[in-house]
């Protein structure tokens, strides 16, 4: 197929390409670099990449793609059994590694081979296929042990040049971002998307409301974040003058990963003038929908599909949702080049999650306002809350819970109610944890701004939300899905 990254062999050579902190690489300095590691791993299988938010990584994975080898890469946070379960189950050949890095039992037993960033070696000649694959990716293991997704290289070209069409996105812009490099958003979208577009990417290492204030200001153009980055940023945004400068210049501030709570949304907007765009994707399909960068950033929506992905909501019952009522719920259901082409080892999975004429199932359900825009509810398996004769939506609870100034976190679930089938079970952690909100003071606050039915009927108070890497809620930990 014609390269994922034109402007590696294309004549911008001297241009920025790559930054990690100090450490930064050119168009010419990264082909070279990832073209030498691409020449050493030309005859293995499958590689994995043990995935440190360094530039060997970026390195690592771009030589993978270039010698047409797929590359699981590794969250050198997970615990040993995790580690074990996906290095079984994806069983490579060897590990890319930097210099520097220690590998803990499981990952310590493979071949290990460590990147050079200043190695040159020629970009190899492409022989792949659009529908080989180039990345298998696990899942975040939001809702049950991860899952190993087949990318092929067709979805990664196909989603960044849809992202490219809705965001304006060019060659001219510099991204920043603090995500981890083992999952789409950080690595597909933040790393790869800035090298497709012959762009560049700026990586803070560990995310903070200081880089990403300094970057912006020294010529970032965008931001890619998860909620609770988002969130920080919201927290400290009042405050922060220079922040509030940094994000007013900056071309496009996105989000996606997990729902951006609609208060967040809102205090940014009011210190900055500026609305954080979201995108909805999975690992599975990478990006499916997201806010034009010329549309309305709505709070609590994630904009039209992209170009090239249908799009459908299909009811319990079997049937497609017809017309845009803002009301009715189904689940999301697309198809489109951007699409897995199966779980690694799983074809009971594989099948279970498309349909017999090839649609793929994602487990979230949503409504679209009647102009199209598609509204998540929450995911079929944790926060749809059937009570009272009614089907409701965890997310819509917790932002208006975010509403309370009592509250900081919260998190929404239902359990089983004799009388009510579920009833609504808030999960929060107070803004002053000696003087929390009453379950009475939250339920009115909520029944006021939504409906009586949307109450909480008991409430937990905690120091902390369970999350994962990713900042995502895990529901499972309080004792749901
Ligand atoms: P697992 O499939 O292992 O349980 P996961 O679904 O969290 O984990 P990912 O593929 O990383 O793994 O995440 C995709 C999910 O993230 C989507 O199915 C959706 O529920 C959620 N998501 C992504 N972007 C958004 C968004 N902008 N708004 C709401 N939810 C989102
Ligand atoms: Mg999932």
């Amino acid at each position: 197929m014609t390269s994922l990254f034109p402007a590696l062999t294309g004549g911008s050579c001297d241009r920025p390409a790559v930054r990690f902190g100090e450490r930064s690489l050119t168009y010419g300095e990264l082909a070279a670099a990832a073209g030498a590691t691409a020449a050493r791993i030309r005859d293995v299988r499958r590689v994995a990449v043990w995935a440190t938010p360094t530039m060997e990584t970026a390195v690592a994975v771009v030589a993978a793609l270039l010698a047409g080898v797929p590359a699981v890469p590794l969250n050198p946070k997970s615990g040993e059994k995790e580690l074990g379960h996906i290095l079984s189950d994806s069983a490579p050949d060897l590990v890319l590694t930097a210099p520097d890095d220690q590998l803990p039992a499981p990952v310590g037993d493979l071949t290990r081979l460590d990147v050079d960033v200043h190695g040159t070696g020629p970009v190899p000649e492409d022989h792949t296929r659009e529908s080989d694959p180039a990345l298998i990716v696990y899942t975040s293991g939001t809702t049950g042990p991860p899952k190993g997704a087949v990318i092929p290289r067709r979805a990664i070209a196909s989603t960044l040049d849809a992202l490219a069409d809705a965001w304006q996105w060019t060659g001219d812009d510099v991204l920043v971002h603090g995500l981890p490099l083992f999952h789409v958003h950080g690595l597909v979208l933040g790393t790869l998307g800035p090298l497709r577009r012959g762009g560049s990417v700026r990586h803070l290492g560990r995310f903070s409301t200081q880089g990403v204030a300094r970057e912006l200001s020294g010529g970032a153009t965008m931001l890619f974040g998860v909620p609770t980055m988002y969130h920080r940023i919201a927290e400290a945004v009042t405050g922060d003058p220079d922040l509030v400068k940094a994000l007013t210049g900056a071309r496009l501030l996105v989000s996606g990963s997990a729902a951006l709570p609609v208060h967040d949304h809102g205090r940014i907007a009011t210190a900055t003038g500026r609305r954080v765009i979201e995108r909805y994707g999975m690992t599975e399909t990478l990006m499916n929908t997201s806010v034009r960068a010329d549309g309305e950033a709505r709070p609590g929506t994630v904009g039209v599909p992209l170009p090239g992905v249908e799009l459908r909501l299909v009811e319990e019952d079997g049937s497609e949702v017809t017309g845009y009522d803002g009301e009715t719920v189904g689940e999301i259901q697309v198809r489109g080049p951007n699409l897995f082409t199966e779980y690694l080892n799983r074809p009971d999975a594989t099948a279970a999650a498309f349909t017999a004429d090839g649609w793929f199932r994602t487990g979230d359900m949503a409504v679209r306002d009647p102009d199209g825009y598609v509204r998540i509810v929450g995911r079929k398996a944790t926060d749809l809350i059937k009570s009272g004769g009614y089907k409701i939506g965890a997310g819509e609870i917790e932002n208006a819970l975010l509403e309370h100034p009592g509250v900081r976190e919260a998190a929404v679930t239902g359990e089983p109610d004799d009388d009510l089938g579920e009833r609504i079970v808030a999960w929060i952690v107070p803004a002053e944890p000696q003087s929390p909100p009453s379950l009475d003071e939250l339920a009115d606050h909520v029944a006021g701004r939504l409906a009586p039915h949307k109450r909480p009927r008991v409430v937990h108070h905690l120091d902390a939300l369970p999350r994962n890497d990713m900042g995502k809620i895990m529901k499972r930990a309080l004792g749901h899905g």
